[in-house]
């Protein structure tokens, strides 16, 4: 689940964990998580390197397999597809992670959607810098969830029409299909209406976070075991 990562990042860019400061002792990692790879280039990479700076990047060492293994298999049928995560855990090792309902002990991660341009170019990156609130809104009202509103902030609007990217239905279905076949998965969430037009309605793991959460059209939040 969520956040406000973007507004919580930039507070903390602008804090005590300015970009290349060395952590204070009690941020080392709590027994048994680990960081994801901070290698912007790599195949597996934070959407944004501040996830690193901010120490938002650890995850239990299943966690870091799974995405691992998820990576490879992506690379196998996308070649050249990276998978790009955001928001994982603190060094803590405790729930919930502020501004998430839960994150924070090792199990959660949120991975970025794939996207494409209006030609159908595959884009490097979300088209937001943070790699979340870049929203594929339902194709039609009737599908969209909590259409009373949302929580508070958690009530974001739709991106315009004419934005210049949509999303990249074939790989992110891909990636989603991948994760939720793994049995170190516990469960995944996205929205209703993507479920659906990704072809998941089969596949039990892929839930509805609520309608207390924070969209799930802009990202995959994933639960591991
Ligand atoms: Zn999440």
């Amino acid at each position: 689940m969520k956040r406000l990562a973007v507004t919580l990042a930039l507070l903390a860019l602008a804090g005590c964990h300015a970009p290349g400061a060395r952590p204070p002792a009690a941020d080392r990692p709590a027994k048994g998580l680990v960081a994801l790879p901070c290698a912007g280039s790599g195949a597996l990479a934070p959407a944004n390197t501040g996830y690193c700076r901010l120490q938002r990047n650890y995850v239990a060492a299943k966690g870091l397999a799974v995405l691992q293994d998820a990576t490879t298999a992506m690379q196998a049928k996308f070649p050249g597809a990276r998978v790009l995560y955001l928001e994982a855990s603190w060094p803590l090792g405790k729930r919930p992670m502020p501004p998430h309902l839960s994150h924070g002990d090792g199990r959660e991660v949120d991975l970025a959607f794939y996207y494409v341009d209006r030609a159908g170019k595959p884009l490097a990156k979300p088209p937001r810098s943070w790699g979340y609130e870049a929203f594929e809104p339902p194709r039609r009202e009737a599908e969209r969830a909590c259409a009373g509103g949302r929580r508070g902030k958690n009530d974001r609007p739709d991106p315009p029409r004419d934005r210049a990217w949509r999303l990249d239905e074939a790989r992110t279905a891909a990636l989603v299909k991948v994760l939720a076949a793994d049995p170190r998965v516990r469960r995944i969430f996205i929205e209703p209406h993507l479920k659906t037009r990704l072809g998941l309605t089969t596949y039990g793991k892929v839930r509805f976070a609520g309608c207390q959460a924070a969209r799930h059209d802009d990202h995959i939040h994933v639960d591991f075991f």
